[in-house]
C-alpha cells in the first residue's frame, strides 16, 4: 500500500479491513470512504458521517474509528467490528435508505455477525456515592459534592427549599458492581 507524503501513518490497516468486509458482505459495492481515527470518541466506537451526494466534487463519506480501541487487548476484533457496523450505515445511505438502526440495518447486522453496541465504552466513571439521610436514595457523583441536599425530600418536606435535614452524605466509593439504593 502506498502512502502519500502528506498522509498520517495509519496505526491499523483500516482500508484493508474495509476491503475484506466489502468483498465478503457487500459484493464490493461500496466505494472507499475516508477513514479517520477520532481521539474524542468515548462511548461510541465509531461514527459514519454521510458525504455530499456528488462526492467526486464534494465531501466524501467518512467513517471514524475511536482511537482508544487500539489500546484494547482485542483491538483487531473490535476495530473490524466497528468498521463493519459503520459500513452498514454507509451502505444504507448510499442506497438512499434511512441509515439509522433500522430493521434493514439489524437484518444486515445479524447476517454479518457484527455488534449493535460498543462492548467497550469509555464513559466517564463515577467516583463517589452520596446518600440522603432521610429517604436513603443514593446518588453517584464524579467529584466531591458541596452541601447539596436531596431534591426529592426538599420538594416533598421542605417546600422546595434547601433543608439541612436532607443533606447528602458521602457513604462509599463508587463501585459499578454495587447497585445504588433507590426509593
Ligand atoms: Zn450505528
Ligand atoms: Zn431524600
Amino acid at each position: 500500500m502506498i502512502h502519500s507524503m502528506s498522509s498520517q501513518p495509519d496505526p491499523f490497516d483500516l482500508v484493508g479491513v474495509f476491503q475484506e468486509v466489502n468483498d465478503k458482505f457487500f459484493d464490493n459495492f461500496l466505494e472507499l470512504p475516508v477513514f479517520r481515527w477520532n481521539s474524542r470518541l468515548r462511548s461510541s466506537a465509531g461514527r459514519f458521517i454521510p458525504g455530499q451526494r456528488k462526492w467526486i466534487q464534494d465531501a466524501p463519506p467518512v467513517i471514524e474509528v475511536a482511537s482508544y480501541l487500539l489500546e484494547e487487548s482485542n483491538a483487531a476484533f473490535l476495530i473490524r467490528d466497528t468498521v463493519a457496523h459503520e459500513m452498514i450505515h454507509y451502505w444504507l445511505w448510499v442506497r438512499r435508505q434511512p441509515y439509522g438502526h433500522t430493521p434493514e440495518f439489524y437484518e444486515k447486522m445479524k447476517l454479518m455477525g457484527v455488534s449493535r453496541y460498543n462492548p467497550v465504552p469509555r464513559t466517564v466513571s463515577y467516583k463517589y456515592v452520596y446518600r440522603c439521610a432521610h429517604c436513603e436514595t443514593e446518588f453517584p457523583a464524579r467529584r466531591r459534592l458541596g452541601p447539596l441536599a436531596c431534591a426529592k425530600c426538599c420538594r416533598r418536606y421542605g417546600q422546595g427549599k434547601y433543608d439541612v435535614r436532607f443533606k447528602l452524605h458521602l457513604v462509599r466509593a463508587w463501585d459499578p458492581a454495587v447497585p445504588l439504593k433507590t426509593t
